[in-house]
This record gives structure tokens, C-alpha cells and sequence, in this order.
């Protein structure tokens, strides 16, 4: 079962209190220092590394931050993992947008969620985690979610690191 629109809608109206609160614990993107101004909060889908590289380059000088959610990281070639570490290091966030880009809720029509949850989360985080990529969220592909996908991500829990806190619309970051 799939959110609509309007439960979506619903979930993110009360969870923004919650992400307002816990902004000082989401870096980069809620700079309490600064007031009077607005802001806009960036992401970027799938594995367009190079594009992204090339984005990176022409707003760098804006000091922005954005969030790159990339999937499918075993295919990237090796200089596209190098872009996306060059990002990390340049302050960006790199989330996880799955292993194989799967639509969680007809995924699991046909599977279970252990198979949801190896198949598409922990080959994700691995992946990545062991190039040094530290990742702290993960976007669902194509906002396709259920109620049972976020409880489990949220009460997931990763040796050695937090579980997931905070559940926004289709990204769950790790705190
Ligand atoms: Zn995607």
C-alpha cells in the first residue's frame, strides 16, 4: 500500500516540527547563525556523477550544500566514485538511494521485507561505506514507500552506528 498524495502531505505538515527542531542535528543545511534570509534545500537523484560534478562547479562559488542520493554505486566507474568523494569532501551530503533502485512497495508484492532490506538497503550502504562514503540517509526510488518500509527503516539498527530518527516525506536520514 502506497501513501497518496494527501497522507503524504499529512505526514510531512507533522514531522516538520520535528525537522525544525532537530535541524542542528541535519549539518549543512540550517545555518541558525544567519536570519533574514531564506533558503532552498537541493537534491539530486540516481548516478548522474559527472553532471553533478559539472553542477558543483558553477555553484560552489554560492558555498552551497545539496544532497546527491545515488543508486546503483557498483556500477559507477572509478572516476565517478572519485567525483562523488571529491563532493563529499567539498561538504555535500551523499545518501543512499538504494542498490537497485527498486519501487519498495511493488517490490514487496513479491517479496519479503529481509529480502527488501538486504537486497536494496544493506548492499547499498555497504557499498559505499567501504569506499568511505558516509552515508546518513536514504531516499526511497520513485517515493515508493509503505507503512511497514518506514517502520522498519525507522527502528533499523546498524552495528555501530544510530538508527534512522527521522522519517520526511521519501528520505529518512540516520541520526
Ligand atoms: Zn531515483
Amino acid at each position: 500500500m502506497e501513501f497518496n498524495n494527501i497522507y503524504n502531505f499529512a505526514v510531512f505538515l507533522i514531522l516538520l516540527p520535528l525537522l525544525l527542531i532537530n535541524c542542528g542535528l541535519i549539518n549543512n543545511y540550517c545555518d541558525t547563525g544567519a536570519s533574514g534570509y531564506g533558503a532552498i534545500v537541493f537534491t539530486f537523484d540516481d548516478k548522474y556523477i559527472q553532471e553533478w560534478f559539472q553542477a558543483n562547479s558553477i555553484f560552489s562559488k554560492y558555498d552551497w550544500k545539496t544532497t546527491f542520493c545515488v543508486t546503483k554505486y557498483g556500477t559507477l566507474s572509478d572516476d565517478e566514485k572519485q567525483k562523488l568523494m571529491t563532493l563529499q569532501n567539498n561538504g555535500h551530503e551523499i545518501a543512499s538511494h538504494g542498490n537497485k533502485h527498486l519501487r519498495a512497495a511493488e517490490y514487496l508484492s513479491a517479496h519479503t521485507m529481509e529480502d527488501y532490506i538486504n537486497e536494496e538497503i544493506l548492499l547499498s550502504l555497504s557499498s559505499m561505506e567501504d569506499e568511505g562514503i558516509d552515508i546518513s540517509s536514504f531516499v526511497y526510488p520513485y517515493g515508493s514507500r509503505t507503512v511497514e518500509t518506514d517502520l522498519t527503516l525507522f527502528n533499523f539498527k546498524r552495528i555501530n552506528r544510530l538508527q534512522f530518527k527521522l522519517i520526511l516525506m521519501h528520505l529518512i536520514y540516520f541520526l
